[in-house]
């Protein structure tokens, strides 16, 4: 039998719940119709499938035709195709399109959102953040198109007769590979500008989260890009990651730390540029002068938000002594209210994890802690009553640098708390480690956190909030230091990626040799009184 979805009538048709009085869990599943016209998109030719799961339920939710290395080159050489004829598009054009996205998005933001839960597991607060995400991105390059890309008037080196300007071209064909966290952000956030900028794009989305990927090229379709702009493969990472590196003219690719450094291995070779938006174990300070409540509330949202799987949520919370066991009671308390649930619905403040491997990398890390000495303040189990892959909001104290939580990203619902003397040292040990994405600073005197900020070696650092201040701030760019990446997406930054500069000087009447019969010797001494005029008139 199937139903509406009660969360979102008009949504993916979807079944569920069975039996709700009796079993918290629901069980989904999507029409077939609607996944073969999502999975038609694909360039898949292999004949295998893939089988998509609801970390819900784990209930299978549809069969993703796997693509061959043939089929990536044969989505490159259509891409290429659409590229040239979208290269030479107007950019107000290519900006309208971004436009009509942002308001088709918004229109369907349910029908995303359902297939987000269902794909991710994630609450569907979470799960909204995702669509917005995109909206935003979607209008801030649709407005900001002209500020980028236009061609930029430079001095020439002769004043007056050498005139020069900046172009920006596209690349042409970006290769874009993306994890399974924000399954809909993720494959299409970074797409955006790269299409404005004049490129086609063959996204490799995550095997565990495609249909939501598929859906974002649907909905590009509809808001008017031609379709061989956008071309997808499915496969293991593994296998037709190399052939996206093969062939691309830039990669932008995030994910982890371990195959982002593969990633740059295989552009390296080729002499091709890439971005790589890696891995994190974010720091959270807490300062002696914090709103204490704003911090716990801050906290419980760094470091649960989608369960923890986030790049750039918070595993460690340094506190200043002097207000460590106030936060600490407030952070448990609001931590110990969350809402838990495996189900589509508003309400639920955190769902399960993605999936097994998910659940025993954070029961691993928990119960390696807990073995060498770490004491759990609330938390700390599986919690199969509420989905098969559910792990409960944790906090620990207590954790040493021989445990393997204390540097390696768990990525999972599961913080530790330090306590700190003084702010040169909390700043000291936030930066230990090889991760530098982002941090957080609570304190009710922005001057002083702002200057502490600076010291601080991450690529973003929020002040009174955990993370989206800078993630929703799409001028500014986004990204991590050190071993958490290479490049930025958003602003101009997240452009400019993907364009090749290219300087063109015409000059007039004179030449960059001698004239009217001069020799190369009066040339020179022309030459170098002309260099020490110019200095004298202050001339760059
Ligand atoms: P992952 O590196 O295993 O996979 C990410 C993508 O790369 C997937 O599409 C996968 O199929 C593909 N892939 C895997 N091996 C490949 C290979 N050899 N060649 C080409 N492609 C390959 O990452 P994951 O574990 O699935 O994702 C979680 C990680 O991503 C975490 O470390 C997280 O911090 C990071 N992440 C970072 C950001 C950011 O913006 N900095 C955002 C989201 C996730």
């Amino acid at each position: 039998m199937s139903a509406q979805n009660p969360a979102s009538p008009g949504g993916p048709v979807v079944e569920g719940p069975h039996d709700p009085e009796h079993d918290p869990r629901a069980s989904y599943a999507l029409e077939p119709e609607y996944t073969a016209a999502l999975t038609r998109r694909l360039v898949a030719t292999s004949g295998t499938t893939a089988e998509v799961r609801s970390p819900l339920d784990d209930a299978p939710l549809a069969h993703v035709p796997q693509s061959t290395e043939g089929d990536v080159a044969d989505a490159f050489a259509r891409a290429r195709k659409a590229q040239l004829a979208w290269s030479r598009t107007r950019l107000d054009e290519r900006a309208a399109a971004l436009l009509r996205l942002h308001d088709l998005i918004l229109e369907r933001q349910e029908e995303i959102i359902d297939l987000i839960v269902l794909e991710s597991g994630k609450a569907r607060k979470h799960a909204f953040d995702e669509p917005l995400h995109v909206a935003l991105t979607a209008r801030y390059y649709g407005r900001t198109a002209h500020q980028h890309l236009d061609s930029e008037r430079k001095s020439g080196v002769v004043p007056g007769l050498t005139r020069v300007e900046v172009n920006r071209v596209p690349k042409g064909v970006v290769g874009i590979i993306s994890p399974w966290n924000y399954p809909f952000t993720m494959a299409l956030c970074d797409g955006l500008p790269a299409l404005l900028a004049g490129n086609a794009v063959v996204a490799k989305p995550d095997a565990q989260t495609m249909l939501s990927a598929l859906l974002a090229a649907e909905l590009l379709e509809q808001a008017g890009f031609p379709k061989d702009l956008w071309q997808v493969v499915a496969g293991p990472g593994p296998e037709i990651g190399g052939a996206i590196v093969a062939r691309a003219d830039y990669v932008c690719f995030t994910g982890s730390t371990a195959t982002g450094r593969l990633i740059a291995k295989g552009c390296a070779e080729r002499l091709i540029g890439c971005s790589l938006e890696l891995g994190g174990k974010n720091p959270l300070l807490v300062l002696r002068d914090a709103d204490l409540e704003k911090a716990a509330e801050g906290a419980v949202r760094a470091s649960f938000s989608n369960s923890g799987q986030l790049c750039v949520s918070m595993e460690r919370i340094f506190v200043a002594d002097q207000v460590y066991d106030r936060f600490v009671e407030r952070f448990v308390a609001r931590t110990q209210a969350m809402t838990l649930g495996a189900t589509m619905d508003w309400g639920n403040d955190m769902g399960p994890l993605i999936s097994q491997q998910q659940l025993d990398t954070v029961t691993a890390h928990v119960e390696d802690a807990v073995a060498k000495g770490a004491r759990v303040l609330t938390g700390g189990k599986a919690r199969p009553d509420l989905g098969p892959y559910f792990f409960e909001p944790t906090i620990l104290e207590g954790v040493t640098p021989d445990m393997t939580c204390f540097g390696k990203e768990t990525f999972g619902p599961v913080v530790s708390l330090y306590r700190f003397q003084d702010e040169a040292d909390a700043v000291a040990r936030a930066n230990d480690g090889q991760y530098g994405l982002n941090a957080s600073i609570y304190s009710q005197d922005g001057d002083r956190a702002r200057a502490i900020a600076r010291f601080i070696k991450c690529g973003t650092v929020n002040i009174n909030e955990a993370f989206a201040a800078t993630f929703a701030s799409l001028d500014a760019p986004m990204g991590g230091m050190r071993e958490s990446g290479m490049g930025r997406r958003q602003g101009s930054e997240g452009i400019l990626r993907y364009t090749e500069t290219q300087s063109v000087a015409t000059q007039r009447l004179i030449r960059f040799s001698p004239q009217f019969g001069m020799s190369d010797e009066t040339y020179a001494k022309v030459m170098t009184a002309n260099l020490r005029l110019m200095k004298k008139l202050g001339r760059a």
